[in-house]
């Protein structure tokens, strides 16, 4: 269900919603901080410049959340446009399950340039309300972790791509080496569940945030996982060693 900015105003109005947005996005961007050591913003960048935007393309951020990336994505593909000066504009769909992070999202607003180039819409990885082969590109970051059927939104996002699309994925994933894992450990068995209570008031979520990082397969399990799906040229790239990892592939 594509939803746009007129929303915005309607929302607004109401104070009481508007704190509950700004607190659900303070928190997960918290959360975030906490759990990447800080880093995510840096890895989402490095994310963007693997995708290398270009004028005229469309990108789909699946789990989008509040529009990090979509919002990366247009400044990115408008710096290649300048350089080359072609006049083509970009555009994004930020798609997520949780309409209250778009609002988010629409209320944290864009700069001018992007000004009704990003689409919100509410709808479930596994089953991409959106036509087959329309997108240069698919991003999932954060995302696929949380996400119950990974095969079935796997093959959906590749089937929304157009053919020698791409396809990134950022994900939490395991540590390389064991002092590193052994390090890594700690802060987010002892150190986390507490930060969760003490800052966040919120103990819960982060024992499930750190219980769903360690089921998630590994770099190469996954990795496979994206064959299967019918991606090609299947790679990774570890982040900060290894506690997240970037997974590319082409459509
Ligand atoms: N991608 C954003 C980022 O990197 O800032 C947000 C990441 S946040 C940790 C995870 C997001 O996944 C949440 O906004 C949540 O609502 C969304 N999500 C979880 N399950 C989903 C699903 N099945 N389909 C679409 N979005 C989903």
């Amino acid at each position: 269900v594509p939803f746009g900015f007129e929303d915005v105003d309607r929302t607004q109005k109401a104070g009481l919603v508007r704190n509950v947005f700004d607190r659900s996005a303070r928190r997960y961007d918290l959360m975030n901080d906490l759990m990447s050591l800080g880093v995510h913003r840096a890895w989402k960048d490095m994310v963007m410049t693997r995708a290398n935007p270009q004028p005229g393309e469309r990108l789909l951020d699946v789990a989008g959340g509040t529009g990090d990336l979509a919002r990366s994505f247009l400044t990115k593909a408008d710096r290649a446009g300048k350089r080359r000066a072609d006049p083509r504009r970009a555009e994004a769909i930020v798609l997520d399950i949780n309409e209250q992070m778009l609002r988010a999202g629409i209320k944290r607003g864009v700069e001018p340039s992007h000004t009704g180039r990003i689409e919100w819409v509410t709808g479930n990885a596994e089953c991409l309300p959106l036509t087959d082969h329309s997108f240069d590109c698919v991003t999932i970051s954060t995302g696929i972790r949380n996400v119950t059927d990974r095969a079935a939104a796997l093959k959906d996002m590749r089937r929304v791509l157009k053919p020698g699309g791409r396809f990134l994925c950022l994900e939490f994933s395991r540590p390389t080496s064991r002092a590193w894992e052994n390090l890594y450990d700690a802060w987010s068995f002892n150190v986390m569940p507490e930060l969760g209570e003490h800052v966040a008031k919120d103990r819960a979520s982060y024992q499930y945030l750190v219980e769903s990082i360690r089921r998630f397969p590994d770099q190469e399990s996954f990795a496979t996982e994206l064959r299967t799906a019918g991606f090609s040229q299947v790679s990774y790239t570890n982040f900060s060693g290894g506690i997240a990892a970037l997974h590319t592939g082409w459509a």
